[in-house]
């Protein structure tokens, strides 16, 4: 298939290559030139706006870090509703909140063409590896033709119910994973102010129910090793927890938890950590008491 490629990013860029390993043909824009080039040389053709992109695909694929990117994309000027084709498919894997998904969806569904939505779990490793977890939203048919795009990206695929519901999804997982992140930082940073030692706290963790509900300490694992590259940056993680919330708590469902990590990740937007993986959420709780947690290297 011809599939167009927007938002060549942590994640796209290693996403696009795997279409094209797998013998897509790949049609790119960014708006930042270096991540253009890296995936011409690999074999993309590269076009001027999203509108060209859209008009020289079968599937349009877009990979942008929020909402308003997204908006701006698929509905702006030169956007990919000015070219897409009746009949061909529009595919956003990003994260941004439901609402939005759907808003795009009606103007490409007035153009004649489709749109589903793809969030994906895991890690940009797993972009690399094509082993993605694919949270898929769109009406089954469409879902189905795209199945073969999809599946050069992720191996773990869940269609979780009609436009949109992919997103739902998808926020919903980081903010547990968010939430978990934070509670394992705060009992680590905690047990090494009062004298225990990392060791010590991993050793009984990994017995008991506090490992065993599987997210914990998984966050924080690279920022043990002492490593705040991105990764997943902060600011994508406060975003992220941020339209979970506003979808919760239009739901009426009370979130305490989810707020408050909310309160720590916009503290390191603050502290001017958004940039840094958001396991640097771990700083925010060592530096005031003056304490490293960190794994022994040897
Ligand atoms: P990133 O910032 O590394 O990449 C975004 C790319 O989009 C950049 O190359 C940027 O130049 C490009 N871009 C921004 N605005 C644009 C525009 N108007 N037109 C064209 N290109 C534009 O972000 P990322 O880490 O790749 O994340 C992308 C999405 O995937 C986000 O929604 C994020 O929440 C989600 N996500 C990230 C991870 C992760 O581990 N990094 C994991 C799962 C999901």
């Amino acid at each position: 298939m011809i599939v167009g490629f927007i938002g060549l990013g942590t994640m796209g860029g290693p996403m696009a290559l795997n279409l094209l390993k797998k013998g897509h043909r790949v049609v790119a824009f960014d708006v930042t030139p270096a991540a253009i080039r890296s995936l011409t040389d690999a074999g993309a053709v590269a076009a001027p706006t999203p509108k060209a992109v859209a008009a020289g695909s079968e599937v349009v694929i877009t990979m942008l870090p929020d909402a308003p990117d997204v908006e701006r994309v698929a509905l702006g000027p030169d956007g990919i509703v000015e070219g897409i084709k009746p009949g061909s498919v529009y595919i956003d894997m990003s994260t941004i909140d439901p609402a939005t998904t759907r808003k795009v969806g009606a103007a490409m569904a007035a153009k004649g063409a489709s749109m589903i939505d793809s969030p994906v779990g895991k890690t940009a490793e797993h972009a690399v590896a094509g082993t993605l977890t694919l949270m898929v939203g769109g009406p089954a048919d469409v879902v189905a033709r795209c199945r073969p795009v999809l599946d050069c990206m992720g191996t773990d695929f869940f269609h979780c119910g009609e436009l949109g519901a992919g997103q739902t999804m998808k926020l919903l997982n980081n903010l547990l994973a968010a939430a978990v992140g934070e509670a394992s930082v705060e009992a680590l940073v905690a047990g090494t102010k009062a004298g225990l030692s990392l060791d010590t706290m991993m050793s009984v963790l990994k017995t008991t129910m506090a490992w065993n509900n599987q997210l914990a300490i998984s966050m924080p694992k690279r920022s043990l090793a002492g490593d705040f590259k991105p990764g997943f940056m902060m600011k994508l993680a406060h975003k992220d927890c941020r339209l979970a919330l506003k979808m919760v708590d239009a739901l009426g469902v009370a979130a305490p938890v989810g707020h408050a990590v909310l309160g720590s990740l916009q503290e390191g937007l603050d502290r001017g950590l958004q940039d840094h993986d958001v396991g640097a959420l771990l700083k925010l709780r060592e530096e005031p008491v003056g304490v490293e947690v960190r794994l022994r290297t040897s």
